[in-house]
């Protein structure tokens, strides 16, 4: 396999994932996790997470009606909220352990049978409501014309990711997987206008700005990768390769024999 192939890992994606690129040769690592508890201090200490708060509470609000709808993939996210994330669990233990037995579900099973975002619980409900990432914060803003556009070449980008797995691992996915995409929100009224591009990318931007003061402060040691929140998630307790090699190994296997 050609070492510098990018995996679009996530299949279908809505404009509210951020497309997963795994350069299989950059992106061998295990997140540390004393890393992760101290770059959780030095955000805390630096202000890094009041400024990512910041950041979210000024993206403009509107009516949702809360159908869930768009929960039904992982999101793309950045260091610093996936390190906000992290904090939030590690309150909480109890909801810790159910996000992690249904990221790793999610993670596993994700190109056998479709599955919601594992941070939505039973009565359609964000579990991490509170910290959930910027992605899930603008879906619902973006302009129709502008999702529609992103939406096709995530599509044509699957195309490429799908024929990558038949050829590589004779994996041909179920439809269900394969075919699955979030149609765009109608239900969703700005408070008063969708955002554009330029404006979405603003608060991408200073978010990334946050992420680059954590690698600056060396107090993790990570590839800078896209990422999705399972990835991170993954990654903080197993080397991200290796549990990439089980998940196709696992999915060529089970759908073999389902196809029997
Ligand atoms: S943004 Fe749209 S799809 Fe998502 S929960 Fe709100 S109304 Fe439903
Ligand atoms: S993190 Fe929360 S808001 Fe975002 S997709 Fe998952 S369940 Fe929905």
């Amino acid at each position: 396999m050609n070492e510098n192939l990018y995996l679009n890992k996530t299949l279908i994606k809505s404009s509210k994932i951020t497309l997963i690129k795994i350069r299989k040769d950059l992106y061998m690592s295990k997140l540390n996790k004393k890393q992760i508890l101290n770059s959780i201090d030095y955000c805390n200490k630096e202000g890094i997470f009041f400024n990512l708060q910041t950041i979210y509470d000024s993206v403009p609000s509107g009516k949702c009606s809360g159908c869930g709808n768009c929960c039904m993939e992982s999101v793309g996210t950045n260091l610093v909220e996936f390190l906000n994330i992290y904090n939030y669990l590690l309150e909480r233990p109890k909801l810790k352990t159910y996000a992690f037995k249904k990221i790793l579900d999610y993670y596993f099973n994700e190109y056998i049978s479709k599955h919601s975002c594992p941070f939505k619980n039973s009565k359609n409900r964000c579990i991490i409501y509170d910290v959930r990432p910027l992605n899930c914060r603008i879906y619902g803003q973006w302009k129709k014309t502008d999702y529609e556009k992103n939406l096709q070449n995530i599509l044509k980008e699957n195309q490429y990711f799908l024929k990558f797995l038949k050829s590589e691992y004779n994996i041909i996915l179920p439809k269900e997987v394969s075919n699955f995409k979030i149609d765009y929100c109608e239900k969703f009224i700005p408070e008063k206008s969708y955002l554009s591009k330029s404006q979405r990318l603003e608060f991408a931007d200073r978010i990334f700005v946050l992420d680059t003061l954590i690698l600056n402060s060396k107090t993790i040691n990570i590839d800078y990768a896209d990422r999705g929140i399972v990835e991170f998630f993954v990654e903080s307790v197993t080397d991200i390769s290796l549990a990439n090699k089980i998940k196709l190994n696992r999915t060529e296997i089970i759908l073999l024999n389902q196809n029997k």
